[in-house]
């Protein structure tokens, strides 16, 4: 049974980790959208940052021989548990966030859109993808319909 909790733990904070680089710029792009008062997301956002500079820094100086073998394994016992309450805290909020149901309307809709802008542009002719509203195909010169 504490395996299972043992990887339960591992497993959230791989996504922990893992989930600010993944989320790239698309997210940032949105994020920076919104308004700026620190909402509950954003503050569990922020602190989970926070925890993620501190494992940093805990993994360097360990790396670094800073550190004592049963130091760094507590201290980093006790970040993965803080980690893993973040965690939860944010996925509770993530169930019940209206705000965040917005969000994932907005995305769906420019993904949306920018998939309608790509085939807007498609050469009737040869199949090209323009990948610029232009009024001749790029590849066979093909005069494409105009949407304005
Ligand atoms: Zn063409």
């Amino acid at each position: 049974m504490p395996v299972v909790i043992a990887l339960l733990i591992t497993a959230s904070l791989l996504v922990f980790v893992a989930y600010p680089l993944l989320a790239g710029e698309e997210a940032s792009a949105h994020l920076s959208t919104l308004p700026v008062d620190v909402t509950p997301q954003v503050d569990l956002k922020n602190r989970r940052l926070v925890l993620y500079e501190n494992m940093r820094d805990l993994e360097f100086e360990y790396q670094a021989g800073k550190i004592a073998q049963e130091d760094y394994e507590a201290l980093r016992e006790e970040y993965t548990a803080h980690a893993a309450r973040l965690m939860a805290a944010s996925q509770g909020l993530l169930r019940t966030s209206p705000e965040d149901a917005l969000i994932e309307q907005e995305v769906a809709r420019r993904r949306n859109r920018r998939r309608q802008a790509t085939t807007d542009y498609v050469c009737p002719k040869c199949g090209y993808e323009n990948p610029l509203p232009v009024k001749f195909c790029g590849e066979c010169g093909q005069k494409l319909k105009s949407r304005s």
